[in-house]
């Protein structure tokens, strides 16, 4: 008993805590304030954070029928649960903000009809998350939120991104430079170089819908979505990103609990366990990987493709191919070397963006389709 409260003392990862037990009548309630504390996140997030806080029995069931019953997470997040595995692993260095991945979300519903993004930090060790809103992708935007992460940790010593044309630009490039960054542009889209910011960006595309209601918009909400994903226990580490930044249990602004007792952490215990479970994971990943490789689509020199396009370029109404270019190069790791048919443009993609036509197909008049980040043009118009 602790002030007139029965506690119970639960063992979980290598901590001993005593645990308030919630009454059956409290548990929707208490359920709910921590699911909506986290902004929405899954029921695994969720239960790891109940598990830090209260105790009852079937904990575990009743989170994920909770989860799996909420609205607001049915309406507003697409299914997930797709498996990426990361064929060119980038080494893995168990170093907080050493590596850090960019991304830029999809267009976003913006005040008056604009459209705006949010550019996303990830640190590949913590999975530290850090979101800066933007009106327009372009480099001076992306700068200008890496200088932001400089201002709190430090530059980091690698910077991952995709060849997105803000990544790829000039100033850019010459800004990584200049600072002695080193920018590490991957194929465009191959999400298996970069499977867990991947992930990120798909859990972050279903929070910022989520958490818009008639008096908050997800601009506004958007801090709090950072807070809720750095102090939930990640699926990979087994750690929350903030515990392993700065060796603390954080906690969300709205979530109060009655126990004030801060949980005893070893960061560098809990850093190197990270470390394992990040490389069990790859590890599976490739495994995974290896296994369904067979039923990769294989392309041939002089092959003519379509390349899917991309998200971040698209509204629902958008063709989903553009095309068609011309294989002039096959890449290590199933990625190729695309030319524009008319134009000397190149562009790297990984196979799974890719979809082969067969020459009989081709138009007279190739590039007519050529349609180069929605400037579109299409056949009817000419
Ligand atoms: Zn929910």
């Amino acid at each position: 008993m602790r002030s007139g409260i029965l506690h119970r003392k639960v063992q979980r990862n290598n901590r001993t805590r005593c645990l308030p037990i919630v009454p059956r009548a409290f548990r929707w309630s208490v359920i709910n304030h921590v699911h909506e504390s986290l902004m929405h996140l899954g029921w695994e997030k969720t239960l790891n954070r109940v598990y830090e806080h209260y105790w009852f029995e079937h904990m575990a069931k009743y989170v994920r029928k909770f989860v799996d019953g909420c609205i607001t997470c049915k309406v507003s997040k697409s299914h997930s649960g797709r498996v990426q595995a990361e064929l060119h692993p980038i080494p893995k260095i168990s170093v907080p903000w050493h590596t850090v991945h960019v991304d830029i979300t999809g267009k976003l519903s913006g005040k008056n009809d604009s459209k705006e993004y949010v550019i996303v930090l990830i640190d590949a060790f913590t999975k530290f998350v850090l979101m800066y809103h933007t009106l327009r992708i372009d480099a001076a935007s992306v700068i200008k939120a890496v200088k932001s992460s400089v201002f709190l940790f430090g530059a980091p010593t690698r910077i991952v991104a995709d060849q997105g044309r803000c990544f790829a630009s000039k100033d850019f490039k010459d800004f990584c430079e200049s600072h002695g960054i080193s920018l590490h542009l991957i194929a465009t889209g191959s999400s298996r170089a970069n499977g867990q910011v991947e992930r990120v960006m798909s859990t972050l595309k279903g929070m910022l819908t989520s958490v818009e209601t008639s008096d908050r918009s997800w601009q506004e909400a958007l801090e709090d979505v950072q807070l809720a994903l750095n102090c939930s226990v990640h699926r990979v580490t087994g750690a929350s990103p903030l515990e392993l930044m700065i060796g603390r249990v954080a906690r969300p602004l709205n979530l109060l609990t009655i126990d004030d007792t801060e949980p005893e952490i070893d960061i560098n215990k809990t850093r190197e366990q990270a470390a394992r479970n990040i490389e069990k994971c790859a590890t599976y990943d490739k495994f995974r990987f290896d296994r369904n490789k067979a039923k990769i689509v294989k392309f041939d020199i002089g092959d003519l493709v379509l390349i899917q396009n991309e998200e971040r370029n698209q509204t629902k109404l958008d063709p989903k191919y553009k095309g068609p270019f011309k294989v002039v190069e096959l890449l290590e790791g199933d990625r190729y070397l695309l030319k524009q048919l008319s134009g000397n443009r190149t562009y790297k993609y990984a196979h799974d963006h890719l979809r082969k036509i067969p020459l009989t197909d081709v138009p007279a008049e190739l590039d007519l389709f050529n349609v180069d980040d929605g400037n579109a043009e299409t056949a009817t118009s000419k």
